[in-house]
């Protein structure tokens, strides 16, 4: 199974990142994390991008580009499937990214889109700041952030639509809720991703699915 995943920051990327990567045993491939730790490890590539990560600002591409390249080669040796957590954030990224997998033979099968408003996404990052002293979880970047993933994420979701992977789901409602709801439909796509090619698929829309069932929404 090959996943990527588009979603504002604090929608779960990293929490249903980590249940999918569990779930279907494949890499967990995760951006922001490799970014954080070569800026831990104060390595050359860590010098490069601190100042982007501080002030909430996408690194550039060519470096992420390379450094997930890296990664997808290494999970091609250990069985093929990943899930890509914090790539592509920008239509350039994601041409690129399609070439890549292709050059490698294994493009993404679903384009898992988490949906979430954003004074939900504001509340939950203040209150994870408080946990995890991230250096960008402050109001000011927190904001910029989401103002950036409105201009250059969101629009690549129309994208991944035309090319039929595209699965969206609500992720305003709690993490088990949003994490059982993303393991079925991803297991509807991986009985479909060996015998229908992607353009006679078409997109998931699982959002309205907690008030098809009666859920209230607060
Ligand atoms: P995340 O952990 O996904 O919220 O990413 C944290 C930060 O890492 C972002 O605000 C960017 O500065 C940087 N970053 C992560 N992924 C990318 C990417 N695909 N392109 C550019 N910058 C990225």
């Amino acid at each position: 199974m090959r996943v990527l995943m588009i979603a504002p920051p604090g929608a779960g990327k990293g929490t249903q990142g980590a249940l999918i990567a569990a779930h279907f045993d494949i890499p967990h491939i995760a951006t922001g994390e490799l970014l954080r730790h070569h800026v831990a490890r104060d390595t050359e590539l860590g010098r490069a991008v601190r100042r982007h990560l501080d002030r909430g600002e996408l690194v550039p591409d060519q470096i992420v580009l390379d450094m997930v390249t890296e990664a997808m080669i290494a999970a091609k040796a250990a069985g093929g499937g990943y899930v890509l957590d914090g790539i592509p954030r920008n239509l350039s990224q994601a041409r690129q990214l399609y070439q890549i997998g292709r050059e490698l033979d294994m493009t993404a099968d679903v384009a898992l889109h988490l949906q979430a408003g954003d004074d939900e996404l504001m509340r939950r990052l203040l209150a994870r700041a408080v946990l995890e002293h991230r250096s960008d979880d402050t109001e000011d970047v927190i904001a910029r952030r989401l103002a950036l993933y409105h201009e250059v994420t969101a629009p690549i979701v129309d994208w991944y639509g035309e090319r039929g992977i595209l699965v969206s789901v609500d992720a305003m409602r709690p993490a088990e809720q949003v994490g059982r709801e993303i393991l079925a439909a991803l297991e509807v796509m991986r009985a479909l991703v060996d015998h229908v090619p992607p353009e006679a698929r078409r997109a998931i829309d699982l959002t309205s699915l907690g008030v098809a069932f009666g859920e209230v929404r607060g």
